[in-house]
């Protein structure tokens, strides 16, 4: 499974971590400064640049194990495209051309094929991941094979086969371009009455085949295959590289390059790991879903620095939830933040004893979960550009239920997000220069803290009253959810200042505390364009933040609704106050859940968690749109370059950002030209 929200990531925090904590220094202290996040935006889609910065304090042995694991997943992106339209790759490669030999096309024409080119890359293909359907460019067929001729006398390579004439190519491709309504959506699960789903779903995963054709038809390796009709007879045509007796079948060439790259990766590894990477390649090249199956038991038992998620994985792009995906995902463990969450783990029962609620419901003992939080390296296929958040793996049931399974948050990707908006959001919605100078400084460190505080310290503390049978949630049922939600933030948000934070070393100083409490009343504020129909909060982290801020403002004096120039502001006027707010409103809540109290919980989310004035509705969406935020992101990764010495040997793996989504797609289209024997493992001398 892989999730794109963060509010499942506490869903994720049940992979304890055994080993031991490294608390970080004093005086090590990250600031964000100046750093970029946001990019751009693609019609309603941010951009943002995700940053790993372990990766450098790696050994050179490591960065080679990564190194390869990058060009392994690499290697394989052409076949999701292929798997999500059967011209994909067609189009991307004509797209590509143009925009990179745009010398004499019309400049207005150039942006919209620039555009769409974007998009086709953020959905690695022309219809949108998200809601399955098929996106077109603001540009004419005409300006588009005009653009495209242009191109070609600048002497673009379309990747055409011999035989094949440019205007011809386009002219057959106009319809899966152009027209919207040609082939509609990618993956259509319900296409309606007498429809048929695979007849009706342009995805690629069967080819002139309906659902009734495969009525009693027997898959050998369901996962990695495509079914269509041979002389009339239907075949399975499997993605394997082949070898060793076994003939190759799609993407061969693909598939063995990985497989070599996984290889050389292999004599990086540590020997468990090894045979974990060895077992794919070899899954890689049969195709066989016993193979995969052996390679995921030994996989989920091995916990690595360095790991990847490699193959033909999620099933949601297939009508009948069958096919897989190709993806890959390169993760590094992100030490600090994983220690971080071990610091708040390791003092959870400092901040239990420092509650405001009452005695009766601290715990004595807490065993606080930890997750695994990891820098994604690189994403391909379905896991890039559109990152997901968290990941849990492997799928198939049994194993999950035999050897467990592994679970990460792709913490840099959940944050580069998340700073993004919150700095476009800072221009327009904070009150003060101080209180935007004050996000610069703590931004990125104030949503690791409060993701830590809320996941590691919030859910995890407070007891049921003694004579409560069963689980709170059993009583407060449709409400838990928020009230839960509530607590965990009310409890983070209680602990922003504690000097306890600065002694750990994870805050510079309990200045912390006021940014976090800035950005939390502005974060109130912006979200009511969340809800541009109705007048009320659906969703239960929306409603939890409402009511906290609702409740500060009504029964304290720390929050106060400013207008300046006819624009409202949400601005924290006394900390102090908000802080008292936090207690008081978070001891409430305690109570609540402690005794299952299902009415107390309806009257104080109903009194302050879900109506929202729709008049102040309408001004923050009015100027949210103006600023462009956006709901919808995509990531660019990391960039990893080797560095030679005189004898050509590999001395060094940079990490670099390229801050830029087609500077990051051309890499990859470039990627292994002519450097394939660069780095031949044999050649590699580590020094
Ligand atoms: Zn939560």
């Amino acid at each position: 499974m892989k999730y794109f929200k963060v509010a499942v990531l506490l869903l994720l925090a049940t992979a304890a971590l055994t080993a031991g904590c490294s608390k970080k220094e004093s005086g090590d202290m990250k600031t964000e400064g100046e750093r970029k996040y946001f990019l751009e935006k693609v019609r309603n889609v941010m951009v943002v640049q995700a940053y790993a910065d372990g990766f450098k304090d790696l050994t050179l042995k490591e960065k080679m194990l990564a190194w390869h694991l990058y060009r392994s997943a690499i290697a394989g992106r052409d076949i999701y495209y292929d798997q999500n339209h059967k011209h994909a790759l067609k189009i991307r490669n004509i797209l590509e051309a143009i925009v990179e030999n745009p010398e004499g096309i019309d400049e207005e024409v150039y942006s919209e094929i620039l555009e769409y080119t974007k998009l086709f890359w953020i959905n690695n293909s022309q219809y949108d991941e998200d809601n399955s359907r098929k996106f077109v460019p603001n540009t004419s067929y005409i300006n588009f094979s005009k653009a495209a001729a242009i191109a070609e006398a600048n002497g673009a390579d379309f990747g055409l086969e011999e035989n094949e004439d440019l205007d011809e190519v386009l002219s057959h491709l106009r319809p899966y371009i152009f027209d919207r309504d040609f082939e509609p959506v990618k993956t259509n699960k319900n296409p309606g009455e007498g429809m048929d789903m695979l007849a009706s779903s342009a995805v690629n995963f069967y080819d002139g085949v309906t659902l009734a054709d495969l009525e009693g038809f027997e898959q050998k390796n369901s996962l990695n295959s495509k079914i269509v009709v041979q002389n009339g007879e239907l075949k399975e045509l499997v993605y394997r590289a082949g070898g060793d007796g076994v003939e190759p079948g799609m993407y061969s060439n693909e598939l063995e390059r990985s497989a070599q790259e996984l290889e050389k990766a292999a004599e990086y590894a540590e020997p468990d790991q090894a045979n974990v990477l060895r077992l794919l390649a070899k899954y890689f090249r049969t195709g066989d879903l016993e193979d995969f199956r052996t390679y995921n038991i030994a996989w989920v038992q091995n916990s690595t620095k360095i790991d990847i998620i490699n193959g033909f994985i999620e099933v949601y792009d297939d009508p009948r939830a069958q096919k897989g995906s190709y993806e890959a995902t390169l993760e590094l463990v992100d030490e600090e933040n994983t220690s971080m969450l071990r610091a708040f783990a390791e003092n959870a029962l400092y901040f239990e004893q420092k509650a405001p609620w009452a005695d009766e419901y601290k715990r004595s003992e807490i065993n606080a979960p930890v997750a695994n939080v990891v820098y994604a390296l690189l994403g391909t296929g379905d896991s890039g550009p559109k990152s997901p958040r968290g990941i849990n793996l492997p799928n198939e049931q049994a194993i999950r239920e035999e050897y467990g399974s592994k679970s990460v948050v792709l913490g840099n990707v959940v944050k580069a997000r998340h700073v993004a908006n919150a700095t476009a959001e800072m221009e327009e919605f904070a009150v003060s220069d101080e209180m935007r100078e004050r996000a610069k400084e703590f931004g990125g460190l104030i949503f690791d803290l409060k993701v830590a505080m809320h996941e590691v310290v919030g859910h995890a503390s407070g007891k049921k009253a003694a004579d409560l049978e069963g689980d709170p949630a059993n009583y407060i049922k449709e409400y838990y959810s928020t009230l839960e939600e509530a607590r965990a933030e009310l409890v983070a948000l209680w602990n922003f200042f504690d000097p306890k934070l600065v002694e750990m070393g994870v805050a510079p100083s309990t200045e912390v505390g006021k940014a976090g409490y800035d950005e939390y009343a502005m974060e109130a504020l912006t979200n009511h364009r969340k809800v541009p129909e109705g007048d009320q909060y659906e969703e239960d982290h929306d409603r939890a933040t409402h009511m906290i801020v609702e409740y500060v403002r009504r029964n304290t004096n720390g929050i106060k609704a400013k207008k300046i120039d006819g624009k409202t502001y949400f601005e924290v006027v006394d900390y102090d106050e908000m802080h008292r707010g936090i207690g008081e409103i978070l001891s409430k809540l305690m109570e609540i859940k402690a005794t299952g109290d299902y009415e107390g919980a309806k009257a104080i989310i109903s009194e302050y968690g879900i109506k929202i004035d729709t008049e102040l509705r309408d001004e923050i969406l009015e100027r949210s749109l103006a600023i462009g935020m956006s709901d919808f992101d995509v990531v660019v990764f990391p960039r990893l370059t080797p560095v030679y010495g005189d004898d050509g040997a590999v001395t060094d793996i940079e990490i670099s950002y390229p801050m830029d989504l087609k500077t990051q797609m051309l890499d990859f289209k470039h990627f292994f030209d002519e450097k394939v024997e660069e780095t031949d493992a044999e050649e590699v001398v580590i020094r």
